[in-house]
């Protein structure tokens, strides 16, 4: 392998990680995924990490540290621009004030630089370099689950801001009169009407208001057992109340998108996450939102596409940061 030619991303999640190493042409060499550590001690989970690491290296091929770039890492939390140090972890505590950069550069002596990003920064450059955004230059991601998260790239590069906030379309408020609270503390944003809470909400509500849906049936008649999943399933089969609860949902993302397109003049919206797995029963009032409501501006709904890379997106995204010299960059410089 020659020198420098393969990057590491890693993928950390609250339940899961994965770590994948990635070509500087964008293939994906090998790749391994993994239980984050049920201790979760901020020491288990680095070393967890760095070992997995390591190994995927030697399935890439890697004789000797050479042949590594840099890695990157995506996290579902947020990076601090000054220290690189985790500031908010909310899935992995653990890790809030940890420098994790500094942390897997000492596992792992002779791997060159590393790069933090928040998650759906990655998965933006993944998508805008080897997913559905390969072809334009200007795009936002939205990745619908627990949370919501998002990324803007414009003019070909994700771009986050002074603060590393821009993008973090799931905290615009939606609704000034929910009393829904968000784990930002603040009410009636964006991913507490749209995110995965909300959907189950909507169709435990109908059901316990005596509405007969085949989500019950495929719940196992267990309020506790319902996901988006099963929603999305009874709502391909035409399930009235599951189609009413993705309407709903669809409606408010489009009108979250209509606000996005005026902001920030995409190309392209692109949905990811398990939510935007539903597909067209989502896809459909997304589009329909926007097409009534973002008429004076030009904008085809048809540019509403789901993301391409799926489960890898956060691995060839944390890779790209050594790529791109994109995100956090800590401990190579001090
Ligand atoms: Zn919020």
């Amino acid at each position: 392998m020659q020198s420098g030619q393969i990057a590491i991303g890693i993928d950390l999640g609250g339940t899961t990680f994965a770590v994948g190493a990635v070509s500087r042409e964008g293939t994906l060499l090998a790749a391994a995924r993994t239980d984050t550590p049920a201790s979760r001690s901020a020491d288990d989970i680095c070393d967890a990490l760095a070992a997995a690491a390591q190994a995927v290296a030697e399935r890439a091929g890697v004789q000797d540290d050479e042949g590594i770039a840099g890695f990157g890492v995506g996290i579902p939390g947020h990076v601090d621009p000054r220290t690189c140090r985790i500031t908010t972890c909310p899935n992995l505590h653990a890790l809030d004030g940890v420098d994790i950069i500094a942390e897997l550069q000492r596992r792992m002596p002779g791997w060159g630089a590393g790069f933090a990003a928040n998650d759906a920064e990655a998965a933006a450059w993944g998508e805008l370099r080897y997913g559905a955004g390969r072809a334009v230059d200007n795009l936002v991601l939205l990745t619908l689950g627990t949370g919501i998260g998002g990324a803007v790239a414009m003019n070909n590069r994700v771009i986050r801001g002074p603060r590393r906030i821009l993008g973090e379309i799931g905290h615009m408020v939606v609704n000034p009169y929910s009393e829904r609270r968000c784990g930002c503390g603040n009410f009636g944003c964006f991913e507490t009407e749209a995110g995965k809470q909300a959907i189950i909400d909507k169709a435990v509500q109908a059901l316990q208001a005596g509405r007969e849906s085949l989500i019950a049936e495929l719940a196992g008649n267990d309020p506790q057992r319902v996901t988006p999943e099963i929603i999305a399933q009874a709502a391909r089969a035409g399930d009235e109340v599951a189609v009413e609860v993705y309407r709903c949902v669809g409606n408010w993302i489009g009108m979250a998108i209509c606000s996005i397109i005026v902001l920030c003049d995409p190309d392209l919206v692109i949905l990811g996450g398990g939510i935007a797995a539903a597909g067209e029963v989502l896809f459909e009032p997304v589009r329909r939102t926007v097409a009534q409501r973002s008429r004076a501006w030009g904008f085809d709904p048809a540019n509403i596409v789901p993301a391409q890379l799926g489960n890898d997106a956060g691995i060839y995204g944390a890779a790209i940061l050594v790529w791109e010299q994109s995100g956090c960059r800590a401990g190579a410089d001090h």
